[in-house]
């Protein structure tokens, strides 16, 4: 049981810090696994399907922007332990900057990255790469950048935003910490729950919660929805259990227009499975990451560090 757990939300003290301290004490604490305590896990197959779905993402964004510029940048907001940095070795940026609430996690981030540094080949030219320990939704990652006129090419986002939409201010300091030094043309990319989704499974459900053996989704208030705050409590085998909020899409699109964003593309995971699945490349790609039960693989390779990155996710070749 995680210490967040205990608080007493209800005080208008823990209102007013909101649910960042929660988010980062939980993250912050998650133990590491071992990699075959994790490849055994039930969760096996999604967290790999998970990291093949934001690898095809990445790769495609990064090939677009390359287009028309060579040297990219990226901004990995919310980027967690680093489960991201091979994806931007494999795409060839010239520098990142990684952001997260988490101390913990953006220290591990930084050790991995510095890792991948000292083991590459002297000849490869890995980006450079600058930490920041921030809440996204409450301070400016300009005020805390090394060069705050820094551009970016790609902002990305990856399972994170959905934490901003706890009030309206913090889903706008977010949606403008991703945007506002994005070079014209850039993209901001990202993954998050389809609150649609949620919100039907919720309510064709007797109680004010769905789920399986493996996850439970709670909902604090069943029948009404409000745009922000509107929490529910994600559970996943005990690896994730720390309150999100529902993401308006059609919302979040209206608010993004205020920092020139406009929408190229919304897909569900199904859908843009569907489309890309049909690609060799992406389809092998997907073999190579154990990322589909039903795909035949090599038992023996299952749980070997041969096939995981340090991250428990499957290496990506
Ligand atoms: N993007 C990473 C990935 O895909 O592997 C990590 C995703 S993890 C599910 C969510 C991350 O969002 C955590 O690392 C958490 O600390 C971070 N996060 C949550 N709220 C945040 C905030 N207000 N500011 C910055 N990061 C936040």
């Amino acid at each position: 049981k995680h210490e967040y757990e205990e608080e007493d939300d209800s005080s208008p003290t823990k209102k007013q810090h909101g649910h960042g301290e929660k988010v980062a004490t939980h993250y912050n604490t998650l133990q590491e696994t071992g990699l075959a305590a994790r490849s055994q896990s039930r969760i096996f197959y999604m967290r790999n399907f998970n990291n093949w779905l934001k690898s095809v993402l990445i790769g495609e964004i990064l090939d677009t922007v390359r287009q028309s510029h060579r040297e990219l940048s990226v901004l990995d907001l919310g980027c967690g332990k680093g489960g991201d940095l091979l994806k931007w070795r494999k795409g060839h940026i010239s520098r990142l900057v990684c952001a997260d609430i988490a101390a913990v996690s953006v220290e591990q981030c930084q050790v991995r990255y510095e890792c991948m540094r000292k083991r590459g080949h002297p000849n490869e030219r890995i980006f450079s790469a600058e930490f920041i320990t921030a809440d996204c939704t409450k301070e400016l990652l300009t005020d805390k950048l090394k060069d705050p006129k820094m551009e970016f090419d790609v902002t990305s986002c990856q399972f994170v935003y959905h934490y901003s939409f706890e009030t309206q201010q913090q889903a706008d300091l977010m949606l403008k910490n991703a945007c506002e030094r994005l070079r014209p043309g850039g993209y901001f990319i990202g993954t998050t729950p389809d609150a649609y989704e949620l919100v039907k499974r919720v309510e064709t459900s007797d109680s004010n919660s769905f789920g399986n053996e493996v996850f439970s989704v709670t909902f604090q208030n069943k029948g009404a929805y409000p745009l922000f705050g509107c929490q529910y409590d994600f559970n996943l085998e005990g690896v994730v259990n720390v309150p999100e909020f529902l993401v308006y899409f059609p919302l979040f699109e209206e608010m993004a227009k205020k920092y020139n964003m406009r929408l190229v593309f919304k897909k569900t995971f199904s859908q843009f499975f569907e489309e890309h699945i049909k690609n060799d490349q992406h389809k092998m790609l997907m073999q190579r990451m154990q990322a589909l039960e039903s795909f035949p693989t090599d038992n023996k390779n299952k749980s070997s560090s041969d096939n995981l990155d340090d991250y428990g996710h499957a290496k990506e070749k």
